[in-house]
């Protein structure tokens, strides 16, 4: 699950991250207030920033033609100009796609003169099995560019999970960015925070870039997070409570959504030909077939592997609201799964949905049988395959007349 920065930051400074001052806001209007007691708190300039679930807002461009999804402005009546232009609207980046994401959150922050861009993440190397932290003195770009033109550049320093960051650790990675004198201990600091609430979120991913140096009131530097990516992993959401509540639907991709309901594994896909299967392993492999056979999946769906009829029809309705599906592929094992079962289910579902496009089923195992009985005494048009490759050559052929 991933979430917001304006959430991230919230989680970092809670364990002694430093982060510009500022708020979140919904209205052109509440930016503006912020912004102007930004100002008289003694704020220069200040920064505007989109809140979607994606990078590379700073070069994006809104379809409105408006360009940037992160900007810095002088007064509180740039920002309301500023945030009115972004609220609303549609940001376009190059991780969001071409259809990109409607922002409905800002941060209005102070943005301070930054002296340096630094790089720091921390993630879970799956080589070793272990936390690892990723620095980079060459911050403010994609680290993959950094990682395939100066892969010397960055420093990475890897973590024994029952002992934690040793402080000997934050110190030389902060050594190795090039921080010196105050900034070592500031350095250590943060890099310790930032790994707490990794650890302490059950985070798969936190990832600060820019981290940078700037110049505080005191003329002395410091050092600030000035973004922050955060990604929870799912499987560790039913001990943290309190950050499911951080989940925003409207991040998600509705059907997605929708399937998460029925505890359906359902990932919406570009193709034409929609799969209902049991297992992903079985998923996977349908896909492929699909695709060897010059067919273009709709989506991947995992119905597991003891599906009710209740979740067959979600299934279904689910994959039929997707306007690009033409043709229908169900390839279903049955090794607990009782065919029976599958086929009721889909009986019923094209029953309720009316749906007119060529279904292919492919039934195979426990109780087959009772199942073929029931979709024949149905009265509907399906197609049956008679094995996995067969199925998928009879949906590409039927979705390609
Ligand atoms: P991203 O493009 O989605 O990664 O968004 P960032 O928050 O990283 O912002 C993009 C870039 O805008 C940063 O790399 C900075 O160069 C610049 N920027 C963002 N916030 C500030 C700020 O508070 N002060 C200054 N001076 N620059 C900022
Ligand atoms: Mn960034």
């Amino acid at each position: 699950m991933n979430i917001h920065e304006y959430q991230a930051k919230e989680l970092l400074a809670a364990r002694g991250v430093v982060i510009p001052r500022g708020s979140v806001c919904e209205t052109a209007e509440h930016a503006r207030e912020i912004a102007a007691s930004l100002i008289a708190e003694g704020e220069t300039l200040i920064a505007v920033k989109s809140q979607i679930h994606a990078g590379g807002r700073g070069k994006g461009t809104f379809k409105s033609g408006y360009k940037g999804g992160v900007k810095l402005f002088k007064t509180a009546e740039e920002v309301h100009a500023g945030a009115s232009a972004m609220l609303g609207n549609v940001l376009v980046t190059k991780q969001t796609g071409p259809e990109g994401r409607l922002v409905r959150k800002l941060i209005v922050a102070g943005a301070p003169a930054i002296e340096k861009e630094l790089y720091l993440a921390v993630l879970l190397d799956r080589g070793s099995s272990r936390p690892v932290i990723m620095a980079s003195t060459e911050g403010g770009m994609d680290i993959e560019e950094v990682a395939a033109r100066t892969p010397e550049r960055i420093f990475k320093e890897t973590i024994d999970p029952a002992v934690g960051l040793m402080p000997y650790q934050a110190r030389r990675i902060a050594v190795q960015l090039g921080l010196r004198g105050d900034l070592i201990a500031q350095g250590a600091k943060l890099i310790t925070g930032v790994y707490r609430t990794w650890a302490e979120t059950d985070a798969s991913l936190i990832e600060i870039n820019p981290l940078c140096i700037i110049i505080g009131a005191d003329a002395k530097p410091k050092l600030v997070a000035l973004d922050a990516k955060m990604s929870l992993e799912d499987n560790a959401l039913f001990r943290q409570p309190t950050l499911l509540e951080l989940r925003d639907l409207g991040e998600e991709a509705p059907l997605e959504i929708e399937a998460s309901k029925f505890n359906l594994n359902y990932i919406k896909l570009d193709g034409t030909i929609a799969c209902l299967v049991n297992g992903a392993g079985l998923a996977m492999a349908t896909m492929d077939i699909i695709q060897h056979f010059g067919g273009r999946p709709a989506n991947f769906l995992d119905v597991g592997g003891g599906a009710s009829k209740e979740q067959v029809t979600a299934a279904f309705r689910i994959i039929l609201q997707d306007p690009n599906v033409k043709g229908i592929l169900v390839n279903i094992f049955g090794g607990i799964m009782d065919c029976n079962v599958i086929a009721t289910g889909i009986a019923s579902a094209v029953k309720e949905t009316g749906m007119k496009l060529p279904l292919v089923v492919r039934l195979e195992g426990n109780n087959v049988q009772a199942g073929k009985r029931t979709l024949a005494e149905s009265g509907l048009t399906i197609i049956s395959g008679d094995s996995m490759a067969d199925a998928a050559r009879k949906v590409v052929q039927a979705v390609a007349a």
